[in-house]
């Protein structure tokens, strides 16, 4: 292991925090995964760090080993650093020992194989970076093929996205499309198009879910408006019996993927 690096300004850690940012994230297409097992799921599933920084604490883990080794395969720095630099890199006062780099991995909607899942889940403007990291775990959890993001969303690659998917950043495909691409895509989708609408009278469990389904869900506020509502072959409502209006959209989510799933 090299030698501990105390320094603010040593410039791995830079772009590593530099990394929080939007714009540093789309310019150098890298994203912040914390936490060791995080970094295993990266490893497990193929993916490389980049870059590699963790504390005295995870130095001699036989799995962070695996990771530096992993990282410097791959033509990149792994650095013992201070727990105030995790800290400040993680922006957290109790950081996770390991924090690694990663390149993202958008798809184009024509690499995506729909007949590789039963169920592909659509999302429609998502704003909260909570929700859409939860929505790719549940996704992953499900067996579902992966996350359409569709007009302008949150970034699943931010740092509070990709904590919310505990890992499952790397297993589920993920791709982005502007609401005319994916319009034009859905034409050629194999299965049902089953959208959900607070408006619809169609109860989800009465639907036919022909698969591969992809199930379309709404903006956490607008909902799903009704240009996106006519591209889907039927609209469906889960039912709410107390006062809520709506539920949240990564429960909502949840409730249609085990719908649409074996
Ligand atoms: N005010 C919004 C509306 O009028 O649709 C509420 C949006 S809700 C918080 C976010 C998304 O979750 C919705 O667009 C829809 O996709 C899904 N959703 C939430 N509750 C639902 C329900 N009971 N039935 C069907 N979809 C629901």
């Amino acid at each position: 292991m090299s030698g501990r690096v105390t320094s603010l300004q040593n410039p791995t850690v830079k772009a590593l925090r530099a990394l929080h940012l939007k714009k540093a994230r789309d310019q150098t297409g890298l994203f912040v995964a914390e936490g060791l097992k995080t970094v295993v799921e990266g490893l497990d599933t193929g993916h490389a760090p980049q870059m590699l920084l963790f504390g005295a604490e995870a130095a001699d883990h036989p799995l962070t080993r695996r990771a530096v080794a992993a990282t410097r395969e791959a033509g990149g720095e792994a650095l013992e650093v201070t727990e105030a630099i995790l800290a400040k890199v993680s922006r957290r006062e109790n950081p996770q020992a390991v924090v690694g780099v990663f390149r993202q991995a958008f798809r184009a909607l024509d690499q995506i194989e729909p007949h590789a899942a039963p169920c592909w889940v659509a999302l429609h403007r998502v704003r909260d970076p909570g929700n859409l990291g939860t929505i790719v775990r549940t996704a992953d959890a499900a067996g579902c093929g992966g996350v359409i993001l569709v007009g302008e969303c949150c970034d699943p690659y931010s740092t509070e996205a990709v904590r919310a998917t505990m890992g499952s950043i790397f297993a589920a495909a993920l791709a982005r499309a502007s609401e005319a691409e994916f319009a034009a895509w859905r034409d050629r989708w194999p299965g049902s198009v089953v959208g959900t609408l607070l408006a619809a009278s169609l109860d989800y469990r009465a639907a036919d879910y022909v698969r591969p389904s992809l199930i379309l869900m709404g903006n956490e506020q607008q909902g799903l408006p009704p240009e996106m509502a006519r591209l889907c072959d039927v609209n469906v409502k889960i039912p709410m019996r107390g006062r809520a209006d709506s539920l949240n959209l990564a429960v909502a989510t949840g409730i249609m993927i085990y719908a649409a799933t074996p």
